[in-house]
């Protein structure tokens, strides 16, 4: 799964404004309950294992219930029995029997709205199976499940739109499994470490398509408006795998080595279907080919779903996205942002599908490999650079989590089992295994992962299993590595200095361990130190608290590299001169190195070196290195060769987001003459470069903006380029812009950052709304948005919604005596 994101960065920032708001909450939260720190998470028992699934279903729009009848397979793990349980949530269960041949026994059994705890007819071996009949009503809007920050809610069945009252949405139904969620619309053994083949007989209207896991095997015309679709899954997976999706959808078919690979897309965007998703199968080439493992699957298809609860879901051969992945050609332009995550998705296919985590306190075994997956592809497809800008994403999002650091890695306490959905299981986790594949080396690190794939395949993984697969193939003891940083928390903060000793022609180097947990990580560094012009590589081992490298250095070296690979999962406070930053900038060969270089550079711009870095840093070929660089000048001091350089920039870099950050730095200047090409470039197919063009109009000519951003407000448009025309309208617009406001934030997806950014300028435009039924309908719309963030941003979101947006709007209302509108927001405040 891809976690839930909602402009992170954004919410951190208010994070960062509440932080004593929010630690108070968390101090609460722990004096509340701490008990869960003592309830150790066992491994599910197995006494029955599921064999087999047929489900045969259909659905009640009217009531967003699925009428449902299912045979299950299942078999005695070891001990004989002659009972059975199954998890069925909320559901209206109508029979219970046994299959006998072709009869049905009814069984006696007891039911409590989570279990069915089923007697059956005798005591049954190892040896032996059964098969159980239910026939049942699933009613996912009546389970009340517990979200998370991963999952928003797990009522596993979703009817978006089920009556078509919504002129702006889609009819769709899709279902969601992980965790434990399937059970919530189809009985079955809810856990991770029972597997099942299926089939599915899914009647649906016939005027839409349906997708679920497997082969489409058949597809029969009911005649009355319904068509039945039966879709086949000869091979094993687990039942939070499970995936039905019911909706108008084009879709478009690529191959495989014969297998399909499809993409399920909204209609608007059939064009854009290839463009999005077109790289998949040069995705499973490559990941087969490092794997050495095929594609287990009999096909691969992508949907999305409308309102979906999270980023992405692996299910097995169907993976569903949220409706982010839909872009559209001017999105597109930028690049695709959803490629990460369809690597991810794609990753699991053998990391979670194939193999899967034993238990949720081994999830890292599946969201670890996902996630690393994004730096894998980045790196073969876009480069090493872009492969390593990926990595430090992932490493970043971790480090900036500090309560993160008390979590292990493989956990079995935690409060719910969504919590171990979390940048440790993801990000640190993916680290880590880069690491390894450092520490191994590549080949190891590949024929590592065949044997832990091949050795558990169709059946379940574990931490332990992942080190005893790198332990036989590299025949080196592992347990230092797997300690530290599987079954313990926390990662090394280091203090590295460095000491020109010219009499003994020697620098020394030491590097400070300094976490204050007490314990000392193992880490094997690599250090390149320059002397002369020339490089010399040495590998040492930091093991304790303080340790002291002495290399020989005939002259003080241009540089000392320390961990040269920059592969490191540390925290390091490092001293170094500019100088020998620039050296590093010029002659090492890693984006980590020019990346820290140029990032040194761009904060002490004064120093003659950081110049160096910065001139070289304005030509690299990595787009991320350029923009840093870029934003490190100071318009106020802006040379006229830098303008030269910025505005060739803003003219022609390949990545127009670049383009856009130069665009920006130009409007600062305030040079009247950029206004022709301000205005040329407001055209331009990206929302980006047209957005951040249409800012710089309006720091010269704010009725020209006003009239570009009228014309664009009766386009289609998205991004920078709608929150600029957004910002514009109601900024200088009156109450006329409200229809065109109302309806761009509705259409935005709940994820995206654009909607977060736009709630405070809605708020503001409410304050000039006099119309009750506008205001009424601005109003819901923010109370909804508010509504639909997940419960583990609350904490942070609120105050804003509650004290900047509403408080606001109520204070403004009553100023102006508009006493019914006001009390309309005084309504609603004490429900958020
Ligand atoms: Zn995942």
């Amino acid at each position: 799964m891809k976690q839930f994101f909602i402009g992170l960065s954004l919410v951190c920032g208010l994070a960062l404004q509440t932080n004593s708001q929010q630690a108070l909450a968390q101090n609460n939260a722990q004096q509340e309950d701490s008990s869960w720190k003592k309830t150790y998470r066992a491994v599910a028992t197995k006494t029955n294992n599921l064999r087999h699934t047929k489900l045969v279903a259909n659905f009640n729009y009217e009531k967003a219930q699925m009428n449902g009848e299912v045979w299950l397979k299942l078999q005695p793990h070891f001990y004989p029995t002659n009972q059975l349980v199954l998890d069925a949530k909320a559901m209206d269960i109508k029979e219970v029997a046994l299959i006998k041949g072709s009869t049905k026994a009814k069984l006696v059994y007891t039911y409590d709205s989570m279990q069915l705890h089923i007697d059956l007819d005798k005591t049954y071996t190892a040896k032996e199976s059964y098969t159980i009949y239910i026939k049942y009503i699933a009613r996912p809007n009546e389970f009340k499940g517990q979200g998370s920050e991963a999952i928003r809610d797990a009522k596993g069945m979703y009817f978006i739109n089920p009556l078509g009252t919504d002129k702006e949405k889609p009819t769709q139904i899709w279902t969601q499994g992980e965790t434990e969620a399937s059970s919530v619309w189809i009985p079955t053994i809810d856990k991770t470490n029972q597997k099942t083949t299926q089939e599915f007989y899914l009647t649906v209207p016939s005027k839409y398509v349906s997708l679920s896991n497997g082969l489409l095997v058949k597809q029969t015309d009911l005649k009355n408006g319904f068509r039945e679709d039966v879709w086949k899954m000869d091979l094993p997976h687990s039942p939070y795998l499970f995936f039905i999706g019911i909706g108008d959808y084009a879709v478009i078919k690529d191959t495989y080595k014969g297998k399909e690979v499809s993409y399920y897309i909204e209609k608007a965007y059939e064009k854009e279907a290839r463009k999005i998703y077109g790289n998949t199968p040069q995705m499973i080439a490559f990941f087969e080919s490092k794997l050495g493992v095929p594609f287990p699957w009999s096909k691969y298809a992508q949907i999305s779903g409308r309102d979906f609860v999270s980023g992405a879901m692996e299910n097995t051969t169907a993976t569903l996205h949220s409706d982010a992945v839909q872009q559209d050609a001017r999105e597109l332009v930028d690049g695709n942002n959803w490629e990460s995550t369809i690597a991810h998705e794609l990753f699991h296919q053998w990391f979670g599908d194939y193999v899967t985590a034993e238990s949720w306190s081994n999830i890292t075994v599946n969201e670890s490999f996902a996630d690393y997956s994004q730096t894998l592809w980045f790196e073969h497809s876009q480069g090493k650079d872009a492969g390593a800008y990926e990595n430090y994403i992932g490493l970043r999002s971790y480090l900036s989590s500090p309560t993160d650091a008390e979590k292990d890695l493989v956990r079995f306490f935690y409060k719910d089992k969504e919590d171990v959905f979390d940048l440790v299981s993801y990000q640190k986790g993916g680290r880590i295994l880069n690491m390894l594949r450092h520490f191994v080396g590549d080949d190891a690190f590949f024929a590592s992962l065949n044997k832990y794939l091949t050795d558990n395949k169709f059946s379940n993984g574990s931490a332990i299993k992942l080190k005893l697969a790198f332990e036989a193939v590299t025949g080196k003891d592992l347990n230092w590595f797997f300690n530290q940083w599987y079954f313990s928390n926390g990662h090394p903060y280091v203090r590295i200095q460095q000491k020109y000793i010219a009499d003994q022609q020697k620098v020394l180097v030491t590097i400070q361990q300094n976490q204050t947990q007490n314990k000392i990580f193992t880490l094997p560094v690599g250090v390149d130190v320059y002397v002369q012009g020339k490089r010399n590589h040495y590998e040492v081992w930091s093991k304790n608290r303080i340790d002291s490298f002495y290399f020989p250095a005939a002259v003080a070296p241009d540089n000392v590299n320390v961990d040269n690979d920059k592969i490191l999962l540390w925290s390091k406070d490092e001293s170094k001169s500019m100088q020998q930053y620039a050296y590093q900038f010029l002659h090492a060969s890693n984006f980590m190195d020019r990346f820290e270089a140029v990032n040194e550079a761009a904060a002490n711009v004064k120093d003659p070196a950081a110049k160096t870095i910065l001139e070289a840093a304005i030509k690299d070929s990595f787009y991320v290195i350029r923009s840093i660089a870029l934003n490190s000048y100071n318009p106020a001091f802006i040379d006229a060769t830098m303008e030269k350089q910025i505005v060739a920039i803003a003219t022609q870099d390949p990545m127009r987001t670049v383009r856009e950050e130069a665009i920006t730095i130009l409007s600062k200047l305030n040079r009247p003459n950029y206004l022709p090409l301000f205005e040329k470039w407001v055209m331009d197919s990206s929302y980006s470069v047209a957005g951040a063009a249409l800012a710089a109009i309006e720091q010269i000519d704010t009725v020209k903006a006003f009239t570009y951003a009228k014309a664009f407000s009766t386009q289609t448009i998205k991004k920078r380029l709608n929150k600029e025309v957004a910002s514009i309208l109601i900024k200088y617009g009156d109450a006329s812009v409200f229809d065109f406001i109302a309806q761009s934030f509705a259409k935005l997806n709940i994820q995206s950052s654009e909607k977060f950014e736009m709630t405070a300028p809605l708020g503001k435009l409410l304050q000039q709304i006099t119309d009750p039924i506008k205001f009424k309908k601005g109003l819901d719309l923010i109370v909804a948005y508010r509504e639909a963030i997940p419960q583990g941003f609350r904490v942070q979101t609120d105050p804003y919604f509650n004290f900047k947006i509403l408080g606001e709007l109520l204070k403004a209302k009553k100023q102006k005596g508009e006493n019914e509108l006001a009390a309309q927001v005084a309504a609603v405040l004490p429900k958020m």
